[in-house]
């Protein structure tokens, strides 16, 4: 018997999540089984623990949309019991059983083995959230941003996503401007290397003028809405946002003239689906590129029975940094 937060679903409609004990034969099926030690909470999860937001396909369901731990059995050559693995994307933790138990069976194709340096407790400090950070830094790298083109916007900064694009880009040498709607986090996101705070009041109006002062050389953008419309007519000349998330809202109200007067890129970012060899890239370069007292600095811990709560919480912005769920 071990322990797993369970979603289920009453004929209303209306779900509910609590702890109970599942056997190894209630697990889906897959190649490897793998003894979580740790898992954390991002927005998608809020969804999956609660509301299912569309996400979940069946119930009862084991939401948790990332983990790290062990291999305890497998059937692919890839990987051997006592391997430390971490998974994020795939659907996990939405269409499949996800990360919020002791043991978790999922496919070999979808784990990652644990760089070097990285404890399991690290890689879910970093997460879903700080992966798609590291990919976002990683594509804006590629287009070009270096810390000499000047400074870098980072939107929801106080959130999962905003908080690691924040310590990865001090650390690498950029002047980083945090928006945040919490003036409270302001000596926090300076402890993770913010050189300035930007009130989230600032950019909240729509567009009026589809160009304003050029004043950002990059931008990793965790809010999306009107907020990221505003922010594409201050990139400077050549410059590249990586939309991340839709903290702010999914639509988008903006015009074209910074694509085409100013060369913008605008650069999707998923994490759900990247392949094998960019999530091996990323993970490695999170275990490089992101200062473990920073990381450690931003965890908030929880256990299973913490789960409901802070789903509720992820859904109204209210998570600061990063949460980690001890999950042995
Ligand atoms: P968090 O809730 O931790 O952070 C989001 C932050 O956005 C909040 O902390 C807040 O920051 C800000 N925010 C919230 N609501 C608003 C609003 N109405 N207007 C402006 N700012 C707001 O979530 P995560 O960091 O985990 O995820 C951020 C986004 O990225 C989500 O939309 C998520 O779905 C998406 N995402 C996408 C991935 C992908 O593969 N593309 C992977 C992971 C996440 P502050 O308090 O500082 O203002």
């Amino acid at each position: 018997m071990f322990k797993a937060l369970v979603v289920e679903k009453d004929e209303d409609g209306k779900t509910k999540a609590s702890v109970k004990e599942l056997t190894l034969d209630d697990l889906p099926e897959g190649e490897v089984t793998v003894a979580v030690e740790y898992s954390t909470v991002n927005y998608k999860d809020g969804l999956c623990v609660g509301p299912g937001g569309g996400l979940v396909r069946n119930y009862p369901h084991v939401p948790g949309i990332d983990f790290a731990g062990v291999v305890e059995a497998s059937d692919d050559p890839r990987y051997s019991p006592g391997d430390r693995v971490v998974l994020t994307g795939w659907r996990v933790g939405e269409a499949h059983w996800g990360g919020y138990s002791e043991k978790a069976r999922v496919r070999a194709d979808w784990l990652v083995p644990l760089p070097e340096g990285l404890t399991t407790r690290q890689a879910m400090a970093v997460g879903t959230a700080g992966f798609t950070a590291m990919l976002a830094v990683m594509a804006l790298e590629d287009h070009g941003l270096t810390p000499e083109k000047g400074e870098v916007l980072v939107t929801g900064a106080a959130g999962g996503v905003g908080s690691v694009a924040t310590a990865i880009l001090a650390n690498l040498g950029y002047e980083v401007a945090a928006v945040t709607g919490r003036p409270e986090t302001e000596d926090y996101l300076k402890g993770l290397g913010a050189s300035r705070i930007v009130p989230r009041e600032d950019l909240a109006e729509t567009v009026k003028r589809p160009l304003e002062t050029e004043t950002w050389a990059g931008c990793v953008d965790a809010v999306g809405g009107a907020m990221l419309a505003r922010v594409l007519g201050q990139m400077r000349y050549g410059a590249s946002v990586a939309a991340v998330g839709l903290a702010g809202g999914a639509a988008l109200p903006a015009t074209v003239v910074p694509f085409l007067l100013r060369g913008v890129n605008l650069l999707g970012i998923d994490s759900v689906m990247q392949p094998y060899e960019n999530r091996v890239r990323a993970w490695e370069r999170v275990a490089r590129d992101l200062p473990m007292d920073k990381l450690e600095a931003m965890v908030q811990p929880a256990t299973l029975d913490d789960l409901p709560r802070l789903g509720a919480d992820i859904l109204k912005g209210q998570v600061k940094g990063r949460v980690v769920v001890d999950i042995a």
